[in-house]
């Protein structure tokens, strides 16, 4: 699903962008190369202007000029001294040569055809379809200009054909736009290559999101299923067993219940608490009366264990702590019944504050316990939802989505929750707020 939304994106974002570079290109070319014809359509026009209007003034018609017109292949030159061929230089005989000059006679043929009076002056145009092409063999629509003029002289009448092939410019314009489009080509590799790391630098967090959010189905889907399997084998059980053994099916049946109930309770919290942003309802609160508060709910339950567990409080007053009263009590609570639970009869707990005024955050909170300890290995991954160490696995009452809770809490305040071991044994979660 992420592979094909990664691979969509990709393809707009190229597909928009090399849009755009391609038109800007086919704009740049069109603009270019008209300019181009426009530009060597005006060179030829004023060279046939020097060559016309020395033609009228000289008497004598200059053999070696008309072959220096023609040298280097750029315009070939019929004329006709009324009505006869005018013939010059050294005609090389060769099959170009010969094409052209056939082309030559059919512009003549042409022009004599569709102006059975040829206008007196100047007429200078472009083909590109004529049998020159079909002769040649060359590119289709071989572009040539043509003049056509009749010169009025003392003897009589010159008529002149000059035509340009230009079809090694067409040439030229042909190998730029190939040129163009490799260009191009290897543009929007690039850009297919830079929106594909860009689009998956994007959508990293929703994968990462996504792949918690399965492991999170997957944990919890298997941690439901545990209960629920007794559950089902006792209710399966019940019909065929005799008073005394239902009674004892049945409260097994509503014990598994309930730590379904707990463990769907703080799923629940759980899951709402990380995929959105947690809402919190901050307020001005007495930090040392809510940490005595909740070491004094959970007094009745570290005796009962054989534990002790004292507060340690600044003795001076301490400004109020802006927060979610409730929340925070939640995170203490937590820790509370971590340390009572990982702590080994006889063992003490100490749960203390302390303010200081200087640094980012100014309330420290800390719950303390000489129980037995967590790996140093241990000590990222508890925070992580379902994470528990192999000792308390076995323990129904333990989820390991206390700390994940904790830790999402204690984030949505800006604040930090970290462990360390307590020296001589045990550990201590610190939680420290703004
Ligand atoms: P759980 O419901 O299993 O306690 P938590 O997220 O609160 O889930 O804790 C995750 C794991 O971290 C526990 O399973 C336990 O292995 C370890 N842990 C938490 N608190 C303590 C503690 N005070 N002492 C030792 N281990 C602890």
């Amino acid at each position: 699903m992420l592979k094909k939304v990664h691979l969509r994106l990709t393809l707009l974002g190229t597909g928009v962008t090399g849009g755009i570079l391609i038109l800007t290109t086919l704009i740049y070319l069109f603009v270019w190369e008209n300019n181009l014809w426009k530009n060597r359509f005006q060179t030829f026009q004023s060279d046939m202007n020097n060559v016309v209007s020395s033609l009228e003034n000289t008497t004598v018609i200059s053999g070696t000029y008309l072959s220096s017109l023609e040298a280097g292949g750029r315009y070939l030159v019929y004329l006709e001294d009324n009505g006869t061929p005018f013939l010059y230089g050294n005609i090389v005989e060769n099959e170009e040569r010969q094409d052209k000059q056939a082309l030559l006679t059919e512009v003549k043929d042409y022009y004599e055809d569709h102006f059975d009076d040829m206008p007196k002056g100047l007429i200078f145009a472009y083909h590109t379809e004529f049998i020159y092409e079909k002769r040649t063999g060359l590119l289709s629509k071989d572009k040539f200009y043509v003049c056509a003029a009749i010169l009025s002289k003392e003897q009589g009448q010159l008529s002149l054909f000059i035509i340009s092939p230009q079809s090694s410019y067409q040439k030229q314009l042909i190998w730029q736009w190939l040129f163009f489009a490799l260009i191009n080509l290897l543009a929007i590799l690039v850009l297919y290559l830079f929106f594909h790391q860009l689009t998956g630098y994007a959508l990293r967090p929703v994968k990462e999101s996504t792949e918690k959010q399965e492991r999170f189905i997957a944990s919890a889907s298997h941690e439901l299923r545990t209960p629920l399997s007794v559950m089902l084998s006792c209710a399966a059980l019940i019909p065929s067993e005799d008073k005394k053994e239902q009674k004892r099916l049945c409260d097994i049946i509503e014990n598994e219940g309930g730590v379904m109930k707990r463990l769907l309770n703080e799923m629940l919290l759980s899951a709402s608490l990380s995929v959105s942003q947690i809402t919190l309802e901050k307020e001005e609160s007495e930090a040392d009366t809510l940490l005595l508060n909740c070491v004094e709910a959970f007094e009745p339950m570290a005796n009962e264990k054989g534990l002790t567990l004292s507060a340690l409080l600044p003795e001076e007053s301490i400004p109020p702590l802006y927060c979610d009263k409730h929340k925070i009590e939640q995170v203490l609570s937590i820790l509370l019944h971590n340390a009572i639970s990982y702590t080994e009869r006889g063992g003490s707990i100490t749960a203390s504050l302390s303010y200081h005024k200087s640094g980012k955050r100014h309330f420290v909170f800390s719950v303390a316990d000489t129980g037995i300890g967590i790996l140093d290995q241990d000590k990222k991954q508890i925070f992580e939802r379902f994470y528990r160490s192999d000792e308390s696995r076995s323990e129904k009452e333990h989820f390991g989505l206390g700390l994940s809770i904790a830790k999402e809490i204690v984030e949505g305040h800006k604040g930090s929750i970290k462990v360390k071991d307590t020296p001589g044994g045990g550990s201590t979660f610190i939680m420290e707020l703004i």
